[in-house]
C-alpha cells in the first residue's frame, strides 16, 4: 500500500500562532507515525492579503519547530491555470453563473427580505445565504463569462450542482487520528446545500478557497486532510466539488482548536501568541509542544 500523504496548508496573511503550530505538529507527527509524507502548501490566492515575508516567516517557524517537508512547496499563486481548468469543467456542466453583487448589496437584499419574510437562512458560518439576485432561471451557457472573470464573481448553482452530484458523505477520523494509528471512522453525510450558491471564482482572483483546496488535494494525492474543526462544515462543499470534477475523496481528520481565554479561536489578525514572538522571548520548540498540549 502506498504511504499516506498529509499536508499543512497555511495562508501567508500573517505570522503563525500557536493554533497553526498545533495543526502543523499534529499533521507532521501523524505522517511520521504512519511512515507517510508531509507536504507544505502555501494558500496564497488572496493577492491583496498575502505577503512573501509572511511565507518566509512560515517556513522559518516550521523549521524552528523541527519540521521537515518535501520540496518543492506548492504555492497556489503559481497554479492559477489548474484552478481555471477546474472552473471551466464546472462551467461546462452548466453549474456556474456570473454574479456582480457586492457584499453591501447582498446585505441590503437580505435585510429587505427579512423585513417582509422573517429570518433569512444562514450558512454554517452564520453568513446569510446568497439570495439569488444574479442566479439565472435557465441553465447558463457553458462558455459563460470565464474569459471576463475579473469583472464579476462566478457562483455555483447549488441546487443544480447538488442534484447532479447526488448523495454525498465523507470519512471522518476526528481527533482520534492523531492519537493512534488505526483511528475509528465515522461516515458523515455531506449537505453542501446548507452553504447556498458559494463563490467558486472570486471577482479579484480566478479561484476561491473551496476550488483551490479541492484541486490541490487531488493533484498532490493527499490521502488524509488534517485541519482544524473550523473547516469541518466546509468539507461538504469540497466533497461536492470532488464529485463534480471526478476527483478522489481523501479521508478527513478535523482536530480540536486552541481557544483564547475569552473562548475565541486564535487568529492571526487578533495578534495572538505568534510563534516568532514566543521564540524571541526565549521559548523552545519543546515549550511550544507543551503549550499546545502535545
Ligand atoms: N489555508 C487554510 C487556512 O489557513 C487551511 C485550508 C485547509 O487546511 O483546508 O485556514
Amino acid at each position: 500500500m502506498s504511504p499516506p500523504v498529509l499536508r499543512f496548508a497555511p495562508s501567508p496573511t500573517g505570522a503563525l500562532h500557536l493554533g497553526h503550530a498545533l495543526s502543523a505538529l499534529l499533521t507532521h507527527d501523524a505522517a511520521r507515525a504512519r511512515g507517510g509524507r508531509f507536504l507544505l502548501r502555501i494558500e496564497d490566492i488572496d493577492r491583496t492579503r498575502c505577503r512573501p515575508a509572511f511565507e518566509q516567516g512560515i517556513q522559518d517557524d516550521l523549521a524552528w519547530l523541527g519540521l521537515a517537508w518535501e520540496r518543492p512547496v506548492r504555492r497556489q499563486s503559481d497554479n492559477f491555470a489548474d484552478y481555471r481548468a477546474a472552473a471551466r469543467e464546472l462551467a461546462n456542466l452548466g453549474l456556474l453563473y456570473p454574479c456582480t453583487c457586492t457584499r453591501a448589496e447582498i446585505a441590503g437584499t437580505v435585510a429587505a427580505l427579512e423585513e417582509t419574510e422573517g429570518p433569512w437562512p444562514r450558512d454554517p458560518d452564520g453568513t446569510p445565504l446568497y439570495p439569488g439576485t444574479c442566479r439565472p432561471h435557465e441553465p447558463v451557457r457553458p462558455d459563460i463569462g470565464l474569459a471576463e472573470a475579473g469583472h464579476h464573481a462566478l457562483r455555483l448553482d447549488m441546487r443544480r450542482a447538488a442534484a447532479l452530484a447526488g448523495s454525498l458523505s465523507w470519512i471522518e477520523h476526528g481527533d482520534a487520528f492523531y492519537d493512534r494509528a488505526s483511528a475509528p471512522v465515522e461516515h458523515i453525510v455531506a449537505e453542501p446545500a446548507r452553504w447556498g450558491d458559494v463563490v467558486i471564482c472570486r471577482k479579484e482572483t480566478p479561484t476561491s478557497y473551496h476550488l483551490s483546496v479541492t484541486v490541490d488535494d487531488a493533484l498532490q494525492g493527499i490521502t488524509h486532510v488534517t485541519r482544524g474543526r473550523d473547516l469541518y462544515d466546509a468539507t461538504a462543499i469540497h466533497r461536492l466539488l470532488q464529485t463534480l470534477l471526478g476527483l478522489p475523496a481523501p479521508n478527513y481528520a478535523h482536530h480540536r482548536l486552541l481557544m483564547n481565554d475569552d473562548g475565541h479561536k486564535l487568529s492571526k489578525t487578533r495578534g495572538d501568541t505568534g510563534l516568532a514572538a514566543l521564540r524571541d522571548a526565549g521559548r523552545t520548540p519543546a515549550d511550544i509542544r507543551r503549550m499546545v498540549g502535545l
